[in-house]
């Protein structure tokens, strides 16, 4: 497709309301800014691609604003917000300590930070993935850390928080980032689609956003992705083709063929799907995901735990209804077990068929 802009870029959050999921950090950074309680460090926990060098940015354009909206947001006019969002902006800066993890890199950075900005208030320095840090970098680092300059302001950012040392923590105000959820994730995605006058099933979405784990970077190149190959207008069949998943629809059958006592049908089911091409290991772990899912619906306390959303939600809840509790606790334990064995089994393919043979003649045992 010609002239797709990478999603992943054009739709980064460029104000603290358009992060998504992600609101009470968001929300406790703009009152900070309200009261003009600024930390001279923060640290930004959590797994990667859930937004923390994006807030760490539209923080650092937020605190040199200097037409700040009603809402405390950057108000995206003034000349300190135009040369942030135009990557020009002298009081940014980052530095990736996965890659410049020395001594002299942070030397390098501890020299600058002496320097007050031309223009703005503060020079915001980001270290991402800071736990990459040498031990000696880190001493470094921590001198100029105790005693900063006023219009230095630090955003370390790290994906490993157990591995920064405590004089570190010590002096940071720490945020812990969430996993984003699935929902929100798809619920992101739809909107993606429909500004650039995509038209995708929901149902695809959602493969989409359990695809990306959490993190909305990869949802949103998964997505670019798709674009690229399928147009502007995409089907569940599409996404599912394009990322090589398994059609959910074959584990709703075999479930209804096991409580069926249905043997036959559910080795059929399995054949079939080894002949679309999928491998039986990625198959096995993805029935024990699907009994895990109908269990969580049968208890209205932990249906939260289902990470999917619309329609195929009530399919979920509809089966995970005509199924037994200790049915699934029993069919679990065996593709459980069928999923530990199969690396070390000659036979993987009879591996696989003995667990369907006796999740189907589960129900069986209760008559
Ligand atoms: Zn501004």
């Amino acid at each position: 497709m010609e002239n797709f802009i990478v999603s992943a870029r054009k739709y980064r959050p460029d104000s603290f309301d358009t992060v998504v999921a992600q609101s009470s950090i968001t929300n406790t950074l703009k009152n900070a800014i309200k009261s003009k309680q600024l930390a001279h460090a923060y640290l930004f926990c959590g797994p990667r691609g859930v937004g923390k060098t994006t807030c760490a940015r539209i923080f650092a354009k937020t605190i040199n604003c200097t037409n700040l909206t009603p809402e405390n947001e950057a108000c995206n006019e003034c000349e300190s917000c135009k040369a942030f969002n135009s990557s020009r902006s002298f009081n940014i800066h980052e530095l990736d300590a996965a890659s410049n993890n020395s001594v002299d890199d942070i030397r390098n950075l501890t020299d600058q930070v002496r320097v007050p900005p031309q223009m703005g208030k503060y020079s915001v320095y980001i270290i991402d993935e800071v736990h990459m840090l040498s031990q000696q970098a880190f001493n470094a680092f921590l001198k100029t850390l105790e005693e900063p300059p006023k219009h230095a302001l630090f955003v370390l950012a790290t994906t490993e928080k157990h591995k920064i040392i405590p004089t570190i923590l010590s002096r940071c105000q720490i945020f812990d980032f969430n996993r984003i959820k699935v929902e929100d994730i798809a619920e992101h995605l739809e909107y993606v689609a429909k500004s650039e006058g995509v038209e995708v099933e929901s149902e695809g979405l959602n493969i989409v956003a359990q695809k990306a784990d959490g993190a909305m970077r990869d949802a949103l190149s998964i997505f670019d992705q798709i674009v690229s190959f399928s147009g502007k207008k995409i089907t569940y069949q599409d996404v599912i083709t394009n990322l090589n998943v398994l059609d959910y629809d074959y584990y709703f059958r075999l479930i209804d063929q096991f409580l069926k006592n249905d043997v036959t049908g559910a080795l059929l089911t399995f054949n079939d799907i080894l002949n679309h091409g999928f491998d039986g290991h990625h198959f096995i772990t993805g029935l024990s995901g699907h009994i895990r899912d109908l269990l969580v619906c049968k208890d209205p306390v932990t249906v939260q735990l289902l990470e999917v959303g619309g329609e195929i939600k009530e399919r979920y809840k509809g089966q995970a209804q005509s199924c037994p509790q200790d049915f699934l606790l029993e069919a679990l334990k065996i593709s459980n077990e069928c999923d530990l064995q199969y690396k070390i089994s000659q036979n993987k393919r009879l591996l696989v068929e003995l667990a369907l043979i006796r999740m189907a003649q589960l129900s069986l045992k209760k008559k």
